[in-house]
């Protein structure tokens, strides 16, 4: 019997600094058949950043007018901005990819809530936070403010590890990413099913 595989939705999260974004892009590098979920925000782009690629960038105001008219499968305030996941946007893709999201846990929880998603969700930590604090600060992105604001969220964060169905700590970026590569693969062969 010829069997096909279901297309995938995986989340990733962590706190901030962990290394959820490198990851994020080099699934998407080695799984052609995995798209990038690309999520509205209303921070400011980063200098590095590309409308439409890393995020939609869009004012208080239109985020607040696409949460009204229920646009979104979820949605989170963090760090004082909005960031949320569109309707849309999954729709237009899950029937053709695999979509990975890195999103936080709210946005998981209300994922999650979605029960006729196909989701596979993994945790990143870290097991050295001074480690982080200094990655933070290297990579040069966020004021002194918005980092000790990362910074402290981390504790919070971790709280919520056990709404995840893997978590990885990432001591080490190829083996990180060798240990997803392994689940990903084995979630695909979970999820194939007869094809008529
Ligand atoms: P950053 O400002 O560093 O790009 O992202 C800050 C946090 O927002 C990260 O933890 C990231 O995973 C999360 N995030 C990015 N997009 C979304 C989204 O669409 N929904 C939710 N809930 N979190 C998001």
């Amino acid at each position: 019997m010829v069997k096909a595989a279901k297309n995938i939705m995986v989340i990733l999260s962590s706190p901030s600094g962990v290394g959820k974004t490198t990851i994020t892009k080099k699934i998407q590098q080695k799984y052609t058949s995995f798209k990038i979920s690309v999520s509205h925000t209303t921070r400011s782009a980063r200098s590095n950043e590309i409308e439409g690629v890393d995020y939609h960038f869009v004012s208080r105001e239109e985020f607040e007018k696409l949460i009204k008219e229920k646009k979104f499968y979820e949605y989170a305030k963090i760090f004082d901005n909005y960031y949320g996941t569109s309707k849309k946007n999954v729709d237009e893709n899950i029937k053709e990819n695999d979509i990975i999201f890195d999103i936080d846990w709210q946005g998981t929880k209300q994922l999650a809530a979605h029960k006729n998603l196909n989701l596979l969700k993994i945790y990143l930590i870290t097991d050295n936070k001074e480690e982080l604090k200094k990655r933070l600060k290297k990579r040069n992105q966020n004021t002194e403010e918005e980092i000790n604001m990362r910074f402290k969220s981390f504790d919070e964060d971790v709280k919520h590890w056990n709404d995840y169905d893997y978590i990885i700590i990432n001591k080490n970026l190829e083996t990180c990413f060798r240990q997803i590569e392994e689940i990903i693969e084995n979630n695909k062969k979970d999820s194939l099913y007869p094809f008529t």
